[in-house]
């Protein structure tokens, strides 16, 4: 049986932020190359990088495909960890040409599960980043899970504190309807429950939606 909380956290999450109008991107491609960058970088200076390709024409598959990783690396240098940014956005290409030929609609239409398998086989994959890519570059229904998310749930009580990514993700995987709708605007909820509440050191739980949550 579904545990009801993980919908009630949603309503009141919902209710209070309203929708967040996650991933912020053009294409799919764009939230691909978002989802790498982002890795240990705030939004903004993604988005500075983001911004370096997109005026140049470069936000597409072949031109990535086709451009040095040295040129790649001056590019997104905002984004920082350049150099090895660039080597990972470069082996997520080279896996999109090598088996779909730079097609991410051909991509999609793998089975999602060896999809995601696949992907996590890239370097420097890992399963935050993989799940940002099948959620919101390709629809397809796997929970994202970061920091925020384990926060959030360790303080009510919901996960043990010893806690593996896949253990938090299949909580929601059980609880919830696969829906991907819900599923990222779920996510993008809690990102910014924690940004604004529950913070590290001292959580605001006393004007967050999420209080006397039970
Ligand atoms: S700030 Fe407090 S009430 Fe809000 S999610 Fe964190 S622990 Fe819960």
């Amino acid at each position: 049986m579904k545990n009801r909380i993980f919908l009630e956290i949603f309503d009141r999450l919902y209710k209070f932020f309203g929708p967040q109008g996650w991933w912020p991107a053009e294409t799919p491609f764009e939230v691909c190359v978002g989802a790498i960058l982002t890795q240990n970088a705030s939004w903004k200076n993604v988005e500075r990088a983001i911004k370096n390709l997109k005026e140049i024409n470069l936000l597409t598959p072949e031109a990535l495909y086709n451009l040095s990783e040295k040129e790649l690396s001056e590019l997104i240098k905002p984004s920082g960890f350049y150099n090895l940014k660039a080597k990972r956005l470069k082996n997520f290409i080279h896996f999109l040409f090598e088996n779909y030929g730079g097609s991410l609609e051909k991509m999609k239409e793998e089975e999602p599960e060896t999809l995601r398998k696949k992907l996590l086989e890239i370097k420097g994959l890992g399963p935050e980043t993989v799940d940002s890519i099948l959620l919101y570059a390709l629809d397809k229904p796997f929970f994202v899970v970061d920091a925020y998310t384990y926060r959030i749930l360790s303080r009510h009580g919901l996960c043990p504190e010893e806690t593996s990514y896949e253990e938090l993700q299949s909580l929601f995987h059980e609880n919830l309807d696969k829906d991907t709708d819900l599923f990222k605007e779920y996510h993008a909820l809690l990102v910014a429950c924690g940004k604004n509440f529950c913070k590290k050191r001292e959580p605001l739980c006393k004007d967050c939606p999420l209080s006397y949550l039970r």
